[in-house]
């Protein structure tokens, strides 16, 4: 398949016993946004602080409720005494990036580990995770071992789009990869040192670079429910990640500018001589129409690009916020060990 040939298999070393759990509390902070996923939060809350509890580390979930309408953030809260979770609820629905750097600012952990609400991603994950960090990884992900359950038009769009992605990028984003990640304490703040609004999380986790482990993840079909993201967010996705990590898309009409200017001239002069020659000759009005077409197709686009870079320093320079937390739900649960 095209898409397998990107992951490097890269052999995991032998990972160490896991090491006694640091001394801070909590250790492990665990993120889980969540955008209307009733029926999957309390199950997956659930699996993640099991999982934690039985690899004896002190933990804390935070789940981000971000702007859900089926009363998954009261279910998540309904939770708060029996383990030790944290609500966090934004005004309205931010986006998946922005619920996950509303986590990220909240979290108090020396690790953060992300994971999606709907259990796509096993949790049994979460052990070589953290017996990466303990071996001395700053960043541990998960990239997807395949992409079999996704259909052929979502698998030919995301092998595009890390084909454009990493054409011209400063910075290799390697392809496939999944938010679900363990960062260490010094990668979180360096997240959220940078200051920008437009926030292209699988682009920033390269960014800030980091001794990175990529695992191997065979993902999960979602619990229930269907995914948040349809053909259009995943295109305004796609198209911020392109725009935050790459300006090839701006400086590309140059070239072609060039190109075109330098065959009009060849044409130009091809003309006069043929006329110096042969005299005029008045046929000639289906090139004239072609090329009003093209070259206006061509302006058209280049300043729709030009847009979309103007649109992004727009947002950049209004500072808003990226996300707006309306609540902090918070129980006495806290430090479970085994
Ligand atoms: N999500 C979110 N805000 C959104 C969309 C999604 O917090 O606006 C969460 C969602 O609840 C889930 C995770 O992001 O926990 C991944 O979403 P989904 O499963 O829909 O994406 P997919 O697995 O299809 O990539
Ligand atoms: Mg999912």
């Amino acid at each position: 398949r095209p898409h397998a040939r990107n992951i490097v298999p890269i052999p995991l070393p032998e990972p160490p016993p896991l090491a006694s759990p640091r001394e801070c509390d909590p250790e492990v902070s665990c993120i889980i946004p969540a955008f209307n996923e009733s029926g999957n939060i309390t199950k997956a809350i659930e699996a993640v602080a099991l999982e934690l509890q039985r690899l004896g580390r002190h933990f804390e979930i935070i789940v981000v409720d971000d702007g859900s309408t089926d009363g998954c953030g009261a279910e998540a809260a309904s939770m708060i005494d029996e383990f030790p979770v944290r609500v966090l609820r934004l005004s309205r629905n931010f986006g998946k990036e922005n619920a996950m750097t509303a986590g990220l600012e909240r979290a108090k952990g020396q690790a953060v580990i992300v994971i999606d609400a709907d259990m796509q991603e096993p949790v049994s994950y979460l052990e070589v995770f953290l017996r990466q960090w303990d071996a001395g990884y700053e960043m541990v992900y998960g990239v997807r071992a395949d992409r079999d359950d996704e259909s052929a038009l979502k698998r030919l769009g995301s092998h595009l789009f890390y084909q454009l992605l990493n054409r011209h990028a400063a910075v290799r984003i390697p392809a496939h990869v999944r938010d679900f990640r363990l960062m260490d304490r010094r990668v979180v703040d360096a997240l959220l040192s940078l200051p920008e609004r437009d926030r292209f999380m699988k682009g920033l986790y390269s960014w800030v670079g980091f001794r990175s482990l990529p695992v191997p993840v065979k993902i999960e079909p979602r619990h229930l429910g269907k995914s948040k993201f349809n053909y259009r967010r995943l295109a305004s996705l796609a198209l911020s990640g392109l725009t935050s990590f790459s300006d090839w898309p701006l400086r590309m009409w140059t070239g072609v500018g060039l190109a075109i200017s330098a065959v009009a001239m060849f044409y130009a002069g091809w003309i006069a001589l043929r006329t110096l020659l042969f005299g005029a000759d008045v046929p000639g009005w289906a090139t004239l129409v072609v090329a009003v077409f093209f070259l206006g197709g061509i302006q058209i686009f280049s300043i729709g690009v030009l847009g979309e870079y103007l649109g992004k320093i727009f947002v950049e320079v209004k500072g808003r916020p990226s996300h707006i937390v309306a609540e902090e739900i918070q129980g006495s649960a806290i430090g479970v060990r085994s």
